[in-house]
């Protein structure tokens, strides 16, 4: 077991974000190039993170037809995305179409994993899908409901999923131990939650099995945003070791 630090390079400018990069690669290399930094600065911004030695999470939540989010995904490969994510609620032809796209356009030897998004962590209990049907057609409850997102996604063909860190160890136990678990909603004890409500501390996340921690305003608004990071690696590797598992 293992857990590795994304950071999501939240900004709209392009400097800031690579100024921000820069000074975060040493203390870990995953970076999170979300909407608002693609939508602002372009592919381009991936390929100059990755000429700076990051690897790059492209977390752009496809949600449209099948063919559309196929050619996307190829797109994202083609840009240099490590890892890129659609939402699994477009269901079976769309992450089909997704994770056989990426295997096409793959040209380098390490894959782009492909993760479907479950419930999003802004969601609270009560607040979301909890009380409606899961894809099977049965209410479920939020974990059982992310778990049972997390099942078909295996089977459709994804490596793993982005869930909570409460949902984490449900996942691994429902859709297989090798099923990979990026956590967002991660916030060190006593940090302010923002817009997230299903949030875990660094340390129980990576306790529940999460794969990757993705940690954005907490470290984005810190007047030292390195030692920020360290400290986050710090409060959970002694148990849970930084890198894969
Ligand atoms: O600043 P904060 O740590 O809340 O940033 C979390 C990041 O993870 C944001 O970029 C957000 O878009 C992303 N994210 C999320 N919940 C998901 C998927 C992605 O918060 N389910």
């Amino acid at each position: 077991m293992g857990a590795e630090l994304v950071v999501a390079l939240d900004s709209a400018n392009r400097e800031q974000a690579l100024e921000l990069a820069e000074r975060l690669i040493p203390v870990t290399p995953w970076m999170k190039v979300g909407l608002e930094l693609f939508t602002s600065a372009g592919p381009e911004v991936v390929a100059r993170l990755k000429d700076m030695g990051a690897k790059v999470f492209l977390d752009l939540k496809f949600h449209d037809i099948p063919s559309t989010v196929g050619r996307a995904t190829a797109a994202a490969v083609l840009a240099g995305a490590d890892m890129c994510n659609v939402h699994i609620a477009g269901g079976e032809a769309v992450c089909r179409a997704a994770a056989e796209a990426a295997r096409r356009a793959q040209t380098g030897e390490s894959a782009c994993l492909v993760l479907g998004v479950t419930v999003l962590t802004s969601v609270g209990p009560g607040a979301g899908p909890d009380t409606g049907p899961g894809v099977s057609g049965e209410p479920l409850g939020l974990s059982a409901l992310v778990a049972d997102y997390a099942r078909r996604a295996r089977a459709w063909g994804l490596r793993g999923v982005v869930c909570s860190g409460w949902e984490a160890a449900a996942v691994k136990r429902v859709a297989g131990p090798d099923t990979i678990c990026l956590c967002p909603g991660i916030r060190p004890p006593g940090a302010d939650r923002h817009d997230q409500q299903r949030v875990c501390s660094p340390l129980e996340a990576a306790r529940a099995g999460a794969d990757f921690l993705v940690v954005g305003r907490p470290i984005t608004g810190a007047s030292r945003p390195e030692a920020a990071a360290g400290e986050i690696i710090a409060s959970y590797a002694q148990e849970v070791p930084y890198g894969k598992a």
